[in-house]
Protein backbone atom coordinates (compact mmCIF):
# COMPACT_ATOMS: atom_id res chain seq x y z
CA UNK A 1 0.00 0.00 0.00
CA UNK A 2 1.29 3.39 -0.51
CA UNK A 3 1.33 5.76 2.15
CA UNK A 4 -0.23 9.72 1.20
CA UNK A 5 2.05 11.83 1.70
CA UNK A 6 -0.05 14.47 3.84
CA UNK A 7 -0.07 10.98 6.15
CA UNK A 8 3.72 11.57 7.03
CA UNK A 9 4.16 13.72 9.44
CA UNK A 10 7.53 14.90 9.92
CA UNK A 11 7.24 17.33 12.68
CA UNK A 12 4.86 18.56 14.93
CA UNK A 13 4.06 20.32 18.00
CA UNK A 14 1.95 20.15 21.12
CA UNK A 15 -1.43 21.67 21.62
CA UNK A 16 -1.65 24.11 24.61
CA UNK A 17 -4.23 26.98 25.14
CA UNK A 18 -6.08 26.60 21.72
CA UNK A 19 -2.27 27.00 20.06
CA UNK A 20 0.62 25.44 19.10
CA UNK A 21 3.70 24.82 20.81
CA UNK A 22 7.12 23.50 20.87
CA UNK A 23 8.72 22.02 24.27
CA UNK A 24 9.72 24.80 27.06
CA UNK A 25 13.72 22.99 26.54
CA UNK A 26 13.46 22.84 22.70
CA UNK A 27 13.98 18.78 23.15
CA UNK A 28 12.45 16.70 20.67
CA UNK A 29 12.01 13.13 20.17
CA UNK A 30 11.61 10.58 17.22
CA UNK A 31 8.38 8.39 17.04
CA UNK A 32 9.97 5.00 15.44
CA UNK A 33 7.43 2.73 13.27
CA UNK A 34 7.58 -0.61 14.81
CA UNK A 35 7.80 -2.73 11.53
CA UNK A 36 10.94 -1.17 9.98
CA UNK A 37 12.37 1.39 12.76
CA UNK A 38 12.07 4.33 10.02
CA UNK A 39 11.76 7.57 11.68
CA UNK A 40 8.29 8.99 11.07
CA UNK A 41 7.89 11.95 12.57
CA UNK A 42 9.98 13.86 15.30
CA UNK A 43 7.46 15.48 18.51
CA UNK A 44 8.41 17.76 21.17
CA UNK A 45 9.66 15.91 23.77
CA UNK A 46 8.02 18.22 26.69
CA UNK A 47 8.46 18.37 30.76
CA UNK A 48 7.39 19.23 33.64
CA UNK A 49 7.15 23.11 32.86
CA UNK A 50 5.22 21.97 29.69
CA UNK A 51 2.59 20.52 31.96
CA UNK A 52 2.31 23.20 34.33
CA UNK A 53 1.33 25.51 31.67
CA UNK A 54 -1.48 23.27 30.00
CA UNK A 55 -2.19 22.57 33.77
CA UNK A 56 -2.75 26.58 33.73
CA UNK A 57 -4.29 27.05 30.61
CA UNK A 58 -6.79 23.95 31.38
CA UNK A 59 -7.56 25.73 34.59
CA UNK A 60 -8.47 28.85 33.22
CA UNK A 61 -10.41 27.51 31.07
CA UNK A 62 -12.44 25.56 33.82
CA UNK A 63 -12.23 28.37 36.06
CA UNK A 64 -13.39 31.49 33.91
CA UNK A 65 -14.28 29.89 30.29
CA UNK A 66 -17.28 29.13 28.85
CA UNK A 67 -17.09 25.27 28.36
CA UNK A 68 -18.24 24.25 32.06
CA UNK A 69 -21.37 26.84 31.76
CA UNK A 70 -22.67 26.16 28.36
CA UNK A 71 -25.67 23.68 28.06
CA UNK A 72 -25.20 19.90 28.06
CA UNK A 73 -26.73 20.07 24.63
CA UNK A 74 -24.69 23.23 23.48
CA UNK A 75 -21.86 20.40 24.92
CA UNK A 76 -23.47 17.76 22.85
CA UNK A 77 -23.94 19.33 19.93
CA UNK A 78 -20.26 20.43 19.54
CA UNK A 79 -18.94 16.72 20.14
CA UNK A 80 -21.36 15.54 17.37
CA UNK A 81 -18.87 18.00 15.16
CA UNK A 82 -15.89 16.09 16.51
CA UNK A 83 -17.64 12.81 15.77
CA UNK A 84 -18.15 13.67 12.48
CA UNK A 85 -14.63 15.14 11.12
CA UNK A 86 -13.07 12.11 12.73
CA UNK A 87 -15.51 9.81 10.46
CA UNK A 88 -14.42 12.41 7.90
CA UNK A 89 -10.35 11.65 8.43
CA UNK A 90 -10.76 7.91 9.82
CA UNK A 91 -8.71 6.69 7.02
CA UNK A 92 -5.95 9.16 7.43
CA UNK A 93 -5.91 8.44 11.00
CA UNK A 94 -6.17 4.74 10.53
CA UNK A 95 -2.85 5.01 8.55
CA UNK A 96 -1.31 7.03 10.82
CA UNK A 97 -2.31 4.71 13.88
CA UNK A 98 -0.75 1.40 11.75
CA UNK A 99 2.06 3.68 11.27
CA UNK A 100 2.88 4.34 14.91
CA UNK A 101 1.89 1.20 16.80
CA UNK A 102 2.72 -1.47 13.43
CA UNK A 103 -1.01 -2.90 14.02
CA UNK A 104 -2.72 -4.28 10.53
CA UNK A 105 -4.79 -1.19 9.00
CA UNK A 106 -8.05 -3.50 9.36
CA UNK A 107 -7.27 -3.15 13.23
CA UNK A 108 -6.90 0.68 12.97
CA UNK A 109 -9.87 1.02 10.89
CA UNK A 110 -11.94 -0.50 13.34
CA UNK A 111 -10.51 1.78 15.94
CA UNK A 112 -11.49 4.83 14.28
CA UNK A 113 -15.13 3.43 13.75
CA UNK A 114 -14.95 2.87 17.60
CA UNK A 115 -14.09 6.27 18.17
CA UNK A 116 -16.51 8.15 16.52
CA UNK A 117 -19.10 5.79 17.95
CA UNK A 118 -17.76 7.03 21.54
CA UNK A 119 -18.01 10.74 20.56
CA UNK A 120 -21.12 10.22 19.11
CA UNK A 121 -22.28 8.13 22.54
CA UNK A 122 -21.10 11.11 24.66
CA UNK A 123 -22.54 13.63 22.59
CA UNK A 124 -25.89 12.24 23.26
CA UNK A 125 -25.45 11.99 26.71
CA UNK A 126 -24.56 15.28 27.43
CA UNK A 127 -27.97 16.95 28.14
CA UNK A 128 -29.52 13.38 29.38
CA UNK A 129 -28.95 14.35 33.01
CA UNK A 130 -30.16 17.41 34.37
CA UNK A 131 -30.35 16.20 37.91
CA UNK A 132 -33.32 15.24 40.09
CA UNK A 133 -35.46 16.35 43.15
CA UNK A 134 -35.60 14.50 46.30
CA UNK A 135 -37.48 14.08 48.66
CA UNK A 136 -37.16 16.60 51.32
CA UNK A 137 -37.50 16.53 55.37
CA UNK A 138 -39.77 19.37 54.88
CA UNK A 139 -42.98 20.43 53.33
CA UNK A 140 -41.67 23.59 52.89
CA UNK A 141 -38.53 23.22 50.97
CA UNK A 142 -37.13 21.40 48.28
CA UNK A 143 -33.83 19.54 46.98
CA UNK A 144 -32.22 19.39 44.37
CA UNK A 145 -29.00 17.03 43.30
CA UNK A 146 -27.46 18.62 40.16
CA UNK A 147 -24.74 17.31 38.27
CA UNK A 148 -21.39 18.73 37.79
CA UNK A 149 -18.02 18.76 36.19
CA UNK A 150 -15.23 18.19 38.60
CA UNK A 151 -12.79 19.90 37.37
CA UNK A 152 -9.84 20.17 35.23
CA UNK A 153 -7.89 16.30 34.64
CA UNK A 154 -5.19 14.81 33.54
CA UNK A 155 -5.73 11.76 31.73
CA UNK A 156 -2.86 9.90 30.55
CA UNK A 157 -2.78 6.34 28.11
CA UNK A 158 -0.61 4.23 26.99
CA UNK A 159 0.53 3.03 23.62
CA UNK A 160 -1.51 -0.10 22.50
CA UNK A 161 -4.82 1.89 21.74
CA UNK A 162 -3.93 5.38 21.71
CA UNK A 163 -6.60 7.70 20.11
CA UNK A 164 -9.16 4.76 21.47
CA UNK A 165 -8.03 5.11 24.78
CA UNK A 166 -8.16 8.96 24.40
CA UNK A 167 -11.58 8.90 23.39
CA UNK A 168 -12.57 6.91 26.57
CA UNK A 169 -11.13 9.95 28.42
CA UNK A 170 -11.58 13.10 26.04
CA UNK A 171 -15.42 12.10 25.27
CA UNK A 172 -17.01 11.83 28.54
CA UNK A 173 -15.08 14.64 30.33
CA UNK A 174 -15.86 17.33 27.48
CA UNK A 175 -19.58 16.04 27.74
CA UNK A 176 -19.42 16.35 31.43
CA UNK A 177 -18.05 20.14 31.10
CA UNK A 178 -14.50 19.49 32.13
CA UNK A 179 -11.36 20.70 30.82
CA UNK A 180 -7.87 18.25 30.88
CA UNK A 181 -4.65 17.82 29.78
CA UNK A 182 -4.15 14.75 28.05
CA UNK A 183 -0.35 13.41 27.72
CA UNK A 184 -0.21 10.06 25.54
CA UNK A 185 2.47 7.55 25.64
CA UNK A 186 5.60 8.84 24.51
CA UNK A 187 6.22 6.55 21.58
CA UNK A 188 2.77 6.95 19.69
CA UNK A 189 1.47 10.26 20.16
CA UNK A 190 0.53 10.82 16.65
CA UNK A 191 -3.04 10.49 16.40
CA UNK A 192 -3.46 11.92 18.95
CA UNK A 193 -1.83 15.31 17.90
CA UNK A 194 -3.54 14.92 15.01
CA UNK A 195 -7.02 15.02 16.77
CA UNK A 196 -6.13 18.34 18.61
CA UNK A 197 -6.66 19.59 14.73
CA UNK A 198 -10.08 19.28 14.73
CA UNK A 199 -10.61 20.41 18.07
CA UNK A 200 -9.34 23.39 16.64
CA UNK A 201 -11.55 23.00 13.44
CA UNK A 202 -14.68 22.50 15.66
CA UNK A 203 -14.05 25.62 17.58
CA UNK A 204 -13.39 24.24 21.10
CA UNK A 205 -12.43 27.09 22.77
CA UNK A 206 -8.99 27.76 24.17
CA UNK A 207 -7.64 25.46 26.78
CA UNK A 208 -10.54 22.90 27.26
CA UNK A 209 -8.21 20.15 25.66
CA UNK A 210 -4.74 20.80 25.92
CA UNK A 211 -2.45 17.72 24.69
CA UNK A 212 1.11 17.49 26.01
CA UNK A 213 4.04 15.03 24.62
CA UNK A 214 6.54 13.93 27.15
CA UNK A 215 7.80 11.42 29.40
CA UNK A 216 5.85 9.84 32.32
CA UNK A 217 8.31 10.79 34.75
CA UNK A 218 7.72 14.28 33.96
CA UNK A 219 4.74 15.15 32.25
CA UNK A 220 2.94 12.20 33.65
CA UNK A 221 3.91 12.87 37.03
CA UNK A 222 3.16 16.43 36.85
CA UNK A 223 -0.17 15.53 35.99
CA UNK A 224 -0.93 13.10 38.70
CA UNK A 225 0.69 15.73 41.39
CA UNK A 226 -0.11 18.78 40.62
CA UNK A 227 -2.57 20.33 43.24
CA UNK A 228 -4.49 22.28 39.93
CA UNK A 229 -5.78 19.20 38.29
CA UNK A 230 -8.60 17.92 40.43
CA UNK A 231 -9.18 14.09 38.67
CA UNK A 232 -6.26 11.67 37.06
CA UNK A 233 -7.82 9.41 34.77
CA UNK A 234 -4.94 6.78 33.87
CA UNK A 235 -4.35 3.78 31.66
CA UNK A 236 -1.68 1.95 31.76
CA UNK A 237 0.62 -0.95 33.40
CA UNK A 238 -0.29 -1.69 37.31
CA UNK A 239 3.07 -0.56 38.68
CA UNK A 240 2.67 2.67 36.84
CA UNK A 241 -0.80 3.09 38.70
CA UNK A 242 0.64 2.71 42.11
CA UNK A 243 2.66 5.71 41.20
CA UNK A 244 -0.13 7.88 40.03
CA UNK A 245 -2.30 6.61 43.16
CA UNK A 246 0.34 8.06 45.49
CA UNK A 247 0.85 11.15 43.87
CA UNK A 248 -3.05 12.08 43.28
CA UNK A 249 -2.99 11.79 47.01
CA UNK A 250 -1.40 15.02 47.82
CA UNK A 251 -5.36 16.88 46.57
CA UNK A 252 -7.20 14.12 47.13
CA UNK A 253 -7.73 14.01 43.61
CA UNK A 254 -10.53 11.79 42.10
CA UNK A 255 -8.70 9.12 40.53
CA UNK A 256 -9.75 6.14 37.75
CA UNK A 257 -7.21 3.71 37.18
CA UNK A 258 -7.66 1.33 33.51
CA UNK A 259 -4.70 -0.91 34.45
CA UNK A 260 -3.45 -4.53 33.23
CA UNK A 261 -5.04 -8.08 32.77
CA UNK A 262 -5.04 -11.66 32.71
CA UNK A 263 -7.81 -12.86 30.89
CA UNK A 264 -9.16 -16.43 31.49
CA UNK A 265 -11.08 -17.45 28.47
CA UNK A 266 -12.70 -20.50 29.35
CA UNK A 267 -13.74 -23.41 27.30
CA UNK A 268 -16.19 -26.66 27.95
CA UNK A 269 -16.41 -29.41 26.16
CA UNK A 270 -19.84 -28.78 25.19
CA UNK A 271 -19.03 -25.27 23.37
CA UNK A 272 -19.20 -24.97 19.78
CA UNK A 273 -15.85 -26.45 19.15
CA UNK A 274 -14.91 -24.47 15.35
CA UNK A 275 -16.36 -20.98 17.06
CA UNK A 276 -14.37 -21.45 20.36
CA UNK A 277 -11.27 -22.24 18.44
CA UNK A 278 -11.57 -19.91 16.20
CA UNK A 279 -12.09 -16.76 18.77
CA UNK A 280 -9.18 -18.35 21.18
CA UNK A 281 -6.99 -17.17 18.53
CA UNK A 282 -8.78 -13.70 18.11
CA UNK A 283 -8.59 -13.55 21.77
CA UNK A 284 -4.94 -13.59 22.93
CA UNK A 285 -3.02 -13.20 18.99
CA UNK A 286 -5.09 -9.80 18.37
CA UNK A 287 -2.82 -6.69 18.53
CA UNK A 288 0.20 -9.42 19.20
CA UNK A 289 -1.27 -9.56 22.24
CA UNK A 290 -0.70 -5.96 23.21
CA UNK A 291 -4.32 -5.70 24.92
CA UNK A 292 -5.51 -5.17 28.34
CA UNK A 293 -8.17 -7.85 27.45
CA UNK A 294 -6.30 -10.44 25.79
CA UNK A 295 -7.40 -13.68 26.31
CA UNK A 296 -3.84 -14.91 27.18
CA UNK A 297 -4.68 -17.95 29.46
CA UNK A 298 -6.94 -20.55 27.73
CA UNK A 299 -8.51 -22.86 30.30
CA UNK A 300 -9.72 -26.39 28.76
CA UNK A 301 -11.89 -29.02 29.78
CA UNK A 302 -9.77 -32.30 29.82
CA UNK A 303 -12.25 -34.40 27.04
CA UNK A 304 -11.59 -31.58 24.65
CA UNK A 305 -7.58 -30.95 25.30
CA UNK A 306 -5.96 -32.99 22.63
CA UNK A 307 -8.43 -32.41 19.88
CA UNK A 308 -8.52 -28.77 20.59
CA UNK A 309 -4.86 -28.39 20.98
CA UNK A 310 -4.09 -29.77 18.03
CA UNK A 311 -6.36 -27.53 15.91
CA UNK A 312 -5.18 -24.47 17.14
CA UNK A 313 -1.28 -25.21 16.86
CA UNK A 314 -2.26 -25.52 13.68
CA UNK A 315 -4.30 -22.19 12.54
CA UNK A 316 -1.63 -20.36 14.70
CA UNK A 317 1.38 -22.21 12.66
CA UNK A 318 -0.77 -20.20 9.89
CA UNK A 319 -1.25 -17.10 10.92
CA UNK A 320 0.73 -14.44 8.74
CA UNK A 321 3.15 -11.92 10.43
CA UNK A 322 4.04 -8.63 8.41
CA UNK A 323 3.86 -4.78 7.51
CA UNK A 324 0.17 -3.77 9.39
CA UNK A 325 -0.12 -2.64 5.41
CA UNK A 326 -0.42 -5.40 3.70
CA UNK A 327 -4.09 -6.66 3.24
CA UNK A 328 -2.55 -10.45 4.17
CA UNK A 329 -0.94 -9.60 7.34
CA UNK A 330 -2.42 -11.02 10.27
CA UNK A 331 -0.55 -9.69 13.35
CA UNK A 332 2.07 -6.65 13.09
CA UNK A 333 5.05 -6.14 15.10
CA UNK A 334 5.66 -5.57 19.18
CA UNK A 335 5.66 -1.59 19.61
CA UNK A 336 9.29 -1.54 20.51
CA UNK A 337 12.91 -3.20 21.39
CA UNK A 338 12.42 -2.56 24.66
CA UNK A 339 9.04 -4.47 24.90
CA UNK A 340 10.23 -7.47 22.70
CA UNK A 341 12.84 -7.97 25.34
CA UNK A 342 10.52 -8.03 28.06
CA UNK A 343 8.11 -10.79 25.69
CA UNK A 344 11.29 -12.34 25.09
CA UNK A 345 12.05 -12.94 28.96
CA UNK A 346 8.96 -14.42 29.08
CA UNK A 347 9.34 -17.12 26.78
CA UNK A 348 12.60 -18.08 28.62
CA UNK A 349 10.77 -17.91 31.97
CA UNK A 350 7.94 -20.77 30.61
CA UNK A 351 10.30 -22.58 29.73
CA UNK A 352 12.32 -22.51 32.61
CA UNK A 353 9.45 -23.23 34.92
CA UNK A 354 8.22 -26.14 32.68
CA UNK A 355 5.55 -25.24 30.22
CA UNK A 356 5.35 -26.92 27.48
CA UNK A 357 6.10 -25.14 23.92
CA UNK A 358 4.18 -26.12 21.17
CA UNK A 359 4.54 -23.78 18.69
CA UNK A 360 6.59 -20.54 18.36
CA UNK A 361 8.54 -19.18 21.18
CA UNK A 362 11.21 -16.99 18.76
CA UNK A 363 11.66 -14.54 16.18
CA UNK A 364 10.34 -15.38 13.12
CA UNK A 365 13.57 -16.23 10.30
CA UNK A 366 11.92 -14.53 7.33
CA UNK A 367 13.98 -11.73 5.98
CA UNK A 368 11.51 -9.02 5.25
CA UNK A 369 10.24 -8.81 9.12
CA UNK A 370 14.02 -8.70 10.66
CA UNK A 371 14.01 -5.09 10.84
CA UNK A 372 10.46 -5.06 12.37
CA UNK A 373 10.01 -5.69 16.59
CA UNK A 374 8.20 -9.33 15.45
CA UNK A 375 8.07 -12.50 18.28
CA UNK A 376 5.66 -15.74 16.97
CA UNK A 377 2.46 -16.17 18.25
CA UNK A 378 3.30 -18.82 20.81
CA UNK A 379 1.29 -21.74 22.54
CA UNK A 380 2.87 -23.40 25.81
CA UNK A 381 0.55 -26.01 26.92
CA UNK A 382 0.72 -28.03 30.05
CA UNK A 383 0.85 -24.70 32.57
CA UNK A 384 -0.17 -24.02 35.83
CA UNK A 385 -0.82 -21.37 37.93
CA UNK A 386 2.27 -21.17 39.92
CA UNK A 387 3.88 -20.24 36.72
CA UNK A 388 4.80 -16.15 35.69
CA UNK A 389 3.60 -17.06 32.51
CA UNK A 390 -0.32 -17.70 33.32
CA UNK A 391 -0.02 -15.31 36.63
CA UNK A 392 1.81 -12.30 35.27
CA UNK A 393 0.87 -9.96 32.04
CA UNK A 394 2.81 -10.96 29.05
CA UNK A 395 1.58 -8.65 27.07
CA UNK A 396 2.65 -10.33 23.70
CA UNK A 397 1.48 -13.30 21.49
CA UNK A 398 1.92 -15.97 24.19
CA UNK A 399 -0.83 -18.04 25.00
CA UNK A 400 -0.82 -20.69 27.97
CA UNK A 401 -3.13 -23.59 28.39
CA UNK A 402 -4.55 -25.47 31.69
CA UNK A 403 -6.32 -28.19 32.12
CA UNK A 404 -9.86 -28.94 34.29
CA UNK A 405 -12.41 -31.03 34.79
CA UNK A 406 -15.12 -29.42 36.44
CA UNK A 407 -17.05 -26.01 36.36
CA UNK A 408 -15.65 -25.32 40.13
CA UNK A 409 -12.57 -26.07 39.40
CA UNK A 410 -12.63 -23.49 36.09
CA UNK A 411 -14.05 -20.86 38.39
CA UNK A 412 -11.14 -21.76 40.48
CA UNK A 413 -8.44 -21.39 38.29
CA UNK A 414 -9.73 -18.43 36.03
CA UNK A 415 -10.21 -16.52 39.72
CA UNK A 416 -6.56 -17.53 41.05
CA UNK A 417 -4.74 -14.22 40.06
CA UNK A 418 -4.39 -10.09 41.15
CA UNK A 419 -6.35 -9.42 37.95
CA UNK A 420 -9.93 -8.97 37.12
CA UNK A 421 -10.42 -7.57 34.00
CA UNK A 422 -11.83 -9.35 31.14
CA UNK A 423 -12.71 -13.18 30.55
CA UNK A 424 -15.13 -15.07 28.53
CA UNK A 425 -17.27 -18.59 29.11
CA UNK A 426 -17.48 -20.58 26.09
CA UNK A 427 -20.62 -23.65 26.42
CA UNK A 428 -24.23 -24.23 25.07
CA UNK A 429 -25.39 -24.67 29.00
CA UNK A 430 -26.98 -21.39 29.71
CA UNK A 431 -27.55 -22.25 32.91
CA UNK A 432 -23.91 -22.80 33.63
CA UNK A 433 -22.89 -19.75 31.49
CA UNK A 434 -25.02 -17.80 33.96
CA UNK A 435 -23.06 -19.63 37.02
CA UNK A 436 -19.91 -19.27 35.92
CA UNK A 437 -20.29 -15.57 34.91
CA UNK A 438 -21.70 -15.00 38.20
CA UNK A 439 -18.84 -16.52 40.05
CA UNK A 440 -16.14 -14.92 38.03
CA UNK A 441 -14.57 -11.80 39.67
CA UNK A 442 -13.77 -9.80 36.44
CA UNK A 443 -15.62 -6.28 35.20
CA UNK A 444 -16.36 -8.39 31.75
CA UNK A 445 -17.44 -11.63 31.15
CA UNK A 446 -18.27 -12.65 27.55
CA UNK A 447 -20.23 -15.60 27.11
CA UNK A 448 -19.46 -17.52 23.81
CA UNK A 449 -17.69 -14.35 22.27
CA UNK A 450 -14.22 -12.55 23.40
CA UNK A 451 -13.31 -8.82 22.81
CA UNK A 452 -16.65 -6.99 22.51
CA UNK A 453 -16.46 -3.47 24.45
CA UNK A 454 -18.73 -0.82 23.00
CA UNK A 455 -19.41 2.76 23.93
CA UNK A 456 -22.97 1.70 25.99
CA UNK A 457 -21.25 -0.87 28.32
CA UNK A 458 -18.70 0.12 31.45
CA UNK A 459 -15.58 -1.02 30.95
CA UNK A 460 -12.93 -1.94 33.45
CA UNK A 461 -11.74 -4.35 36.11
CA UNK A 462 -12.10 -5.68 40.05
CA UNK A 463 -8.73 -6.25 42.06
CA UNK A 464 -5.80 -4.86 40.64
CA UNK A 465 -7.12 -4.42 37.03
CA UNK A 466 -8.36 -1.24 38.36
CA UNK A 467 -10.68 1.43 40.29
CA UNK A 468 -13.57 3.40 38.35
CA UNK A 469 -15.44 2.33 34.91
CA UNK A 470 -14.92 4.10 31.78
CA UNK A 471 -17.81 3.89 28.79
CA UNK A 472 -21.33 3.93 29.48
CA UNK A 473 -23.28 6.27 32.02
CA UNK A 474 -20.58 5.38 34.74
CA UNK A 475 -17.50 6.54 32.26
CA UNK A 476 -19.54 9.99 32.38
CA UNK A 477 -20.43 9.51 36.39
CA UNK A 478 -16.38 9.81 36.70
CA UNK A 479 -16.23 12.96 35.96
CA UNK A 480 -19.10 14.25 37.44
CA UNK A 481 -19.37 15.70 40.96
CA UNK A 482 -23.07 16.01 42.48
CA UNK A 483 -24.30 18.80 44.27
CA UNK A 484 -27.22 19.29 46.55
CA UNK A 485 -28.90 22.51 46.84
CA UNK A 486 -31.83 22.67 49.61
CA UNK A 487 -34.13 25.57 49.22
CA UNK A 488 -35.81 26.13 52.22
CA UNK A 489 -39.19 28.68 51.37
CA UNK A 490 -40.71 29.27 54.47
CA UNK A 491 -37.86 31.74 56.19
CA UNK A 492 -38.90 32.26 59.98
CA UNK A 493 -36.40 32.88 62.94
CA UNK A 494 -35.70 29.67 64.08
CA UNK A 495 -34.88 30.88 67.89
CA UNK A 496 -32.78 27.45 68.71
CA UNK A 497 -30.25 29.72 70.36
CA UNK A 498 -31.30 32.75 72.79
P1 LIG B 1 2.75 2.30 31.23
O1 LIG B 1 2.19 2.17 32.59
O2 LIG B 1 4.20 2.07 31.04
O3 LIG B 1 2.48 3.76 30.65
C1 LIG B 1 1.18 4.29 30.53
C2 LIG B 1 1.27 5.80 30.51
O4 LIG B 1 1.74 6.24 31.79
C3 LIG B 1 2.24 6.36 29.47
O5 LIG B 1 1.70 7.51 28.89
C4 LIG B 1 3.46 6.70 30.32
O6 LIG B 1 4.26 7.72 29.77
C5 LIG B 1 2.81 7.15 31.60
N1 LIG B 1 3.67 7.14 32.80
C6 LIG B 1 4.82 6.44 33.00
N2 LIG B 1 5.33 6.72 34.22
C7 LIG B 1 4.48 7.60 34.80
C8 LIG B 1 4.46 8.25 36.07
N3 LIG B 1 5.41 8.06 36.99
N4 LIG B 1 3.42 9.07 36.35
C9 LIG B 1 2.44 9.28 35.45
N5 LIG B 1 2.42 8.70 34.23
C10 LIG B 1 3.43 7.86 33.90
O7 LIG B 1 1.88 1.37 30.30
P2 LIG B 1 2.12 1.05 28.76
O8 LIG B 1 3.31 0.15 28.67
O9 LIG B 1 2.09 2.31 27.96
O10 LIG B 1 0.77 0.26 28.41
C11 LIG B 1 0.61 -1.08 28.66
C12 LIG B 1 -0.21 -1.31 29.92
O11 LIG B 1 -1.46 -0.62 29.81
C13 LIG B 1 -0.57 -2.75 30.12
O12 LIG B 1 -0.39 -3.12 31.47
C14 LIG B 1 -2.06 -2.82 29.74
O13 LIG B 1 -2.76 -3.86 30.34
C15 LIG B 1 -2.53 -1.49 30.21
N6 LIG B 1 -3.77 -1.13 29.51
C16 LIG B 1 -4.97 -1.23 30.21
C17 LIG B 1 -6.17 -0.94 29.57
C18 LIG B 1 -7.49 -1.04 30.31
O14 LIG B 1 -8.50 -0.59 29.76
N7 LIG B 1 -7.55 -1.61 31.49
C19 LIG B 1 -6.16 -0.53 28.23
C20 LIG B 1 -4.95 -0.45 27.56
C21 LIG B 1 -3.76 -0.75 28.22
Amino acid sequence: MVIPKEVIVRQTQMYIAGGWASAVSGAMREIINPFDQTVIAIVPEGDNRDAERAIQAAREAFDDGPWPRMTGAERGRILYHVASLIERDAEELAILETLDTGKTLTESRADMSDIVRVFRYFAGLADKDGGVVIDSPNANSASLVVREPVGVCGQITPWNYPLLQASWKLAPALAAGCTMVLKPSEITPLTTLRMAKIFEEVGLPPGVVNIVTGPGETVGATLAESPDVDLVSFTGGGDTGRKVMRAAAVNFKRIALELGGKNPNIVFADADFETALDYALNAVYFHAGQVCSAGARLLLQEEWHDQFVEALVERVRKIRLGSGFEETTQMGPLISEEHRAKVEQYLAIGRAQGAKLLVGGKRPERGDLQKGFFVEPTVFDDCVSSMRIVQEETFGPILTIETFRTEEEAIDLANDTVYGLAGAVWTRDMARARRVSRALRLGTVWINDFHPYFAQAPWGGYKQSGIGRELGPWGLEEYTERKHIYQNFDTQPMKWFG
